[in-house]
């Protein structure tokens, strides 16, 4: 598995994760599944392995790397947890998830009641920080005998969000009953706006999860299983953090933090030259995103002010920071 994260002023995180075979896949014979044999390595141990076709291999660097003896909290707290104070502080940050259909992708960001994946337990994070900063501040409040000023409150957050997906370079909001493609525009102060997306709001991750999983009934029924329907969309949910706080004046400023937590399409929809029709069209929108969106990140962690292309795909343009 894949699993990128991404802070679009700059600093990018590689993840890989190595999924656990399915029991299908330990059955039969495993070698058909397992086409790639993973090395990895640690770049810090000088020791040389001697490995049969050196030749043929390719590298790729990853900031760290979970086996599939890790579970979802290892998961999250060596990505996502050093993100929440980011966004509490107004920062803008992407997280998302790559791989082939089957890789894993959606139990890692979503995982299931019993195991649940990054999104709700960075969310539980987020909102048990907004309560334990609330309650400092009330401490500071009574200690001082005067309202708070300058210190966070509970009461001075507000996180609504929004959930979109992205088919064949199109726009619909998983929130709204109603079928139209929605407008990308971009705002000097906002940055990205979806034109008429909803908005909601929540109190706790038990929210958030609620809102998901009505959004996903919504998710483009093209293909028969579920499986097939989450591989040929993005699926983008955006939680958006508003803090207000006093400042030393006595005015009130807000800054607004946002996190993008994303479940790609499977990547191999963009390899398949062999498709007509419908899944050439849906092949083609996928490969362009999936390559502008390699291009970005490229541009973002190869050196500071390089230009970087988000015009080239929807799912780019709709990341792209103020
Ligand atoms: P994708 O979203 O990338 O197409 P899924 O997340 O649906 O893939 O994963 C495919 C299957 O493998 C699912 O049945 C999922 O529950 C299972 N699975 C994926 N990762 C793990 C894991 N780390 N541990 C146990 N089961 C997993
Ligand atoms: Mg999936």
């Amino acid at each position: 598995w894949l699993f990128k994260e991404t802070q679009i002023n700059g600093v990018n995180k590689v993840a890989l994760r190595i999924r656990p075979l399915a029991s299908k896949e330990t059955k039969d014979n495993a070698a058909t599944y397992v086409k790639l044999a993973l090395v990895i390595t640690d770049p810090n141990d000088c020791q040389d392995v001697l490995r049969q076709d050196r030749l043929r291999e390719k590298t790729y660097d990853f900031d760290i790397v979970f086996s599939e003896l890790d579970g979802q909290a290892e998961v999250f707290e060596g990505t996502t947890k050093n993100l929440v104070d980011d966004v509490l502080e107004g920062f803008n940050t992407t997280v998302f998830a790559y791989g082939a259909t089957g890789a894993g992708k959606t139990y890692t960001m979503l995982g299931t009641h019993e195991n649940p994946g990054v999104i709700p337990l960075t969310l539980e994070h987020l909102f048990s920080q907004i309560a334990i900063s609330s309650t400092r501040a009330l401490t500071a409040a009574t200690t001082t005998g005067k309202k708070s000023t300058g210190i966070l409150s509970g009461k001075n957050y507000k996180v609504t969000l929004s959930y979109l997906e992205i088919y064949n370079e199109n726009i619909r909001d998983l929130l709204s009953d109603r079928p139209e493609y929605l407008e990308l525009w971009e705002d000097k102060i906002q940055g990205s706006v979806v034109a008429g997306i909803e908005r909601v709001e929540a109190k706790t991750a038990e929210d958030v999860l609620e809102w998901l999983g009505k959004g996903n009934l919504n998710r483009t029924q093209e293909a028969t299983s579920a499986n097939e329907v989450s591989s040929r969309s993005h699926a983008v949910l955006q939680v958006f953090v508003a803090r207000r706080t006093c400042n030393k004046t006595g005015q009130y400023v807000e800054q607004n933090g946002k996190l993008s937590m994303i479940d790609l399409a499977g990547s191999e929809r963009a390899a398949d030259t062999k498709n007509r029709g419908m899944r050439m069209i849906e092949g083609a929108s996928i490969n362009r995103s999936l390559l502008a969106l390699g291009n970005c990140i490229n541009a973002l962690t190869e050196e500071t002010g390089k230009y970087v292309n988000y015009r080239d795909s929807k799912l780019t343009r709709l990341l792209k920071a103020k």
